[in-house]
């Protein structure tokens, strides 16, 4: 079923007052600190980093519509072109706010902070409206952006890409983005994607700059979910993963392993 969004030319196509989406649902958590939680996810387009291990290439670019859910789980999409206009993903937000049902707000993606013009905008609204917490999950790479909503969120899920594991290498970006986040009252956990590939050296390197930042700060080590069966990228092997864990428990205070639970129950 398509039906066309509320005019954007109202209020005009700009970044601050149209969102690029990919899809808005309601669904069980399946990673970090809140696993099994649930929550209303907005799904942003567009990724400025290609993780190798990365499960949603679908949203590197912005598609032309989105997917949004009419009725919270029961996954009755309707296709919607993009951009969005900020009312309109209010009203279908609120339109998933059943009473009691959602623990909070997932911002992801894609990267969410490539969109800040528009949540700057978008999340003292949406806190107001539904009065449920704002959680971040971020590639962790976007320091300036993450400044602009630093004071409309309450929980950041900030990755650490090992370059041994990703491909990416960010460590002097993930170090602005921690000292950033630390200033603000928010609840901010570290998670670093492992597999058998992941070099000792970088594992170091990541709980150093955390244990700098705040020891106390949780790290959740996530075995990789293998993509497919060509052995590109293997999940850590059961020693590998003890070892690890305990290697970074010498410099952090919390350093826990949960793999992607909404997997295991083949949830999107
Ligand atoms: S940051 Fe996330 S969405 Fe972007 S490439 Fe990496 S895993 Fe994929």
């Amino acid at each position: 079923m398509t039906q066309p969004a509320a005019s954007s030319k109202r209020l005009g196509n700009t970044p601050e007052c149209t969102a690029q989406l990919v899809e808005v649902f309601s669904a069980i958590q399946g990673e970090g600190i809140n696993v099994g939680t649930r929550q209303i996810f907005i799904r942003f387009g567009a990724c400025d980093l290609r993780c190798s291990f990365c499960d949603s290439a679908h949203t590197w670019v912005t598609p032309t519509s989105c997917q949004i859910e009419r009725s919270p789980g029961l996954r009755d999409f309707e296709t919607h072109p993009n951009p969005i206009p900020l009312p309109t993903l209010l009203s279908w937000v609120e339109q998933q706010n059943y009473p009691g049902l959602h623990d909070s707000i997932s911002l992801t993606g894609g990267e969410p902070l490539l969109h800040a013009p528009f949540l700057v905008n978008f999340l003292p609204q949406v806190r107001q409206r539904t009065g449920l917490p704002i959680y971040l999950e971020t590639g962790g790479h976007r320091p300036k952006q993450l400044s602009m909503i630093l004071p409309y969120l309450d929980i950041i899920g900030m990755d650490v890409k090992l370059p041994s594991v990703s491909g990416e290498v960010l460590w002097q970006a993930h170090r602005e983005f921690l000292e950033h986040a630390i200033t603000a009252p928010v609840e901010l956990f570290v998670k670093i994607i492992i597999s058998q590939q992941t070099e000792l050296a970088d594992l170091v390197k990541a709980a150093k700059m955390v244990a700098a930042t705040n020891p106390q700060i949780p790290v959740i080590l996530q075995p990789v979910t293998p993509l497919d069966c060509s052995g590109a990228l293997l999940a850590p092997t059961p020693e590998q993963v003890l070892t690890w864990q305990t290697l970074m428990k010498h410099s952090l205070k919390s350093v826990r392993v949960i793999p992607q639970t909404h997997k295991a129950i083949g949830q999107i």
